[in-house]
This record gives C-alpha cells, sequence and structure tokens, in this order.
C-alpha cells in the first residue's frame, strides 16, 4: 500500500522525529528508553536543553549536551538511506527533520530542512566563526572560540527559543506543494514544529510510528512499525 502511494506520487516531503534516528543508536526522547524517562538530579532533559537554562549554568548545560545529545559514532540506518534513493529518483522534494543529529545530511540527502539545527554547526556567540561538533567534544566546560575567546554556541534549538524563519518557512513551503507527506518517528508534541502539518493539502498522509499519534486520525494509512523496516522495504 505504501509502496503504491509512492509510486504514484511526484512531490513526497518526508516529516520525521528522533525515531527515524533510534536504530541509528540515538535514544529518542518519549519512548521508554527515551531521555525523558529519566531524571538528572531535580532537573528533567527539558530544563536543562532551555534557553534560560544556558545563560544561567552555560557549563552545566554543556556537560549534559556532551553526554546525550552528541553521538559522533551514529551512522545513517536503513530509513536515511531509503530516503535517500528516493531523493535521487526525484520522487523525494524535501525532507523536514526535527533531528539535529545531521544524518540525513549523511546519508546524502540534499534538500533537508533541519528546524531545530544541527550539533554539526556551531558558532562563536560574538564573532561568528564556525566550528564543527569535534571542537565541542573536544573541549571542556564552557568551548570557547579560538580567535576571540568568545562562548561557543551549537546552532541548536533551545526550548524556550524560536527555530530560524526561513528554514520554517522553506519546510511549510515544502509541506504545503507536496501531493504525499510521509511523517514518520515522531511524537508530534514539539511547537511549532508539529503544527507544520497544518500546511498540507495533499492526497495521502501516511504515518509510521511505533506509537499512536495525533495525526493518525486525518492519515490516509497509518503503519504501526519500525521506520528503518517499512521504508527499507
Ligand atoms: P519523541 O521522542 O517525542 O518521539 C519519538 C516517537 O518516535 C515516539 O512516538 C516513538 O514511539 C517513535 N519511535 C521511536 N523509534 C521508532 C522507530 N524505530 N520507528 C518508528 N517509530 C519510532 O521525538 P520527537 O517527536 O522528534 O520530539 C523530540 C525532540 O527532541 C525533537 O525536537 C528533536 O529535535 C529532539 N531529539 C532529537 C534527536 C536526534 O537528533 N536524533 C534525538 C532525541 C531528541
Ligand atoms: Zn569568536
Amino acid at each position: 500500500m505504501l509502496h503504491a502511494i509512492i509510486e504514484r506520487s511526484r512531490r513526497i516531503v518526508f516529516f520525521g522525529g528522533a525515531g527515524v534516528s533510534t536504530a541509528s543508536g540515538i535514544p529518542d526522547f518519549r519512548s521508554d528508553g527515551g531521555l525523558y524517562r529519566r531524571r538528572f538530579g531535580d532537573l528533567t532533559p527539558e530544563m536543562i536543553l532551555s534557553q534560560s537554562f544556558f545563560y544561567l549554568h552555560p557549563e552545566a548545560l554543556f556537560d549534559f549536551y556532551r553526554s546525550y545529545m552528541l553521538h559522533p559514532e551514529a551512522r545513517p540506518n536503513a530509513a536515511h538511506r531509503a530516503l535517500y534513493e528516493l531523493e535521487k529518483r526525484d520522487k523525494l522534494r524535501g525532507i523536514v527533520t526535527q533531528n539535529i543529529d545531521g544524518l540525513h545530511k549523511a546519508a546524502g540527502n540534499r534538500r533537508v530542512y533541519e528546524i531545530h539545527g544541527s550539533v554539526h554547526e556551531n558558532y562563536c556567540m560574538d564573532c561568528n566563526a564556525f566550528y564543527p561538533m569535534e571542537k565541542i567534544l573536544r573541549s571542556q566546560g564552557i568551548p570557547r572560540c579560538d580567535r576571540c575567546g568568545g562562548v561557543i554556541k551549537p546552532w541548536v534549538v533551545l526550548y524556550g527559543e524560536a527555530p530560524d524563519k526561513y528554514t520554517c518557512m522553506g519546510a511549510c513551503r515544502e509541506i504545503s506543494n507536496c501531493d504525499t507527506l510521509i511523517v514518520a518517528g515522531t511524537s508530534l508534541s514539539v511547537e511549532p514544529a508539529a503544527s507544520f502539518l497544518g500546511y498540507f493539502h495533499g492526497k495521502n498522509l501516511v504515518v509510521i510510528n511505533r506509537e499512536p499519534t495525533p495525526a493518525d486520525d486525518k492519515a490516509t494509512l497509518v503503519i504501526r512499525g519500525a521506520v528503518e523496516e517499512v521504508m527499507a522495504e
């Protein structure tokens, strides 16, 4: 059924979340094995990964970030690879991802909208110098710019921060122009990302997720399973 929808579609957009990368060894937030089931002292991951925590306790935020958000060993899985094949066949118009792991770009996809940013882009808050993820991994405490000593901030959208306007505009444009939208590996509980689905006016809304999602009711097809297996097939 999904195969038939893909064959009939000319403009597919894939909208994904943390579940797309669990098979690459990166835990999601809200599943049983996810980070939100754990507490870190008195704090929750949402409290730590927030804009106010970044300004109040940058050292603690960077310790958490290095330990739990950076996965230098992670490689694209079968879901990422299948999406690369669909882009090569000119079926896939774009990927809108809430993930910050950069795995869609690592798989070769070019039209990727990383609406929550990427761990691979880090900038000095004072002089804007660019740094790769390795700079953050190799540093201790607050990472500092080699050029000016400023704080290096990952281009990752923290709770309380607004996502990049142009990335979001591009993502919404792709969603409003596609004929098939595949929503996968996301609980659809983070805003404004989840509300982007409201721009969809195409024919087929496909949901692939292990657990029920708020989009299931509106979907043409709901597949309850592992996105890496479904997409590979
Ligand atoms: P979430 O943790 O809220 O939800 C993940 C959903 O994916 C769950 O419903 C779960 O059942 C499902 N799932 C897990 N593994 C799956 C699989 N293999 N196949 C199918 N479904 C699977 O994640 P979210 O909705 O993306 O929201 C979390 C936020 O956290 C996002 O903003 C994202 O930026 C961030 N995050 C990113 C990463 C990453 O970059 N890989 C990892 C964790 C969290
Ligand atoms: Zn600098």
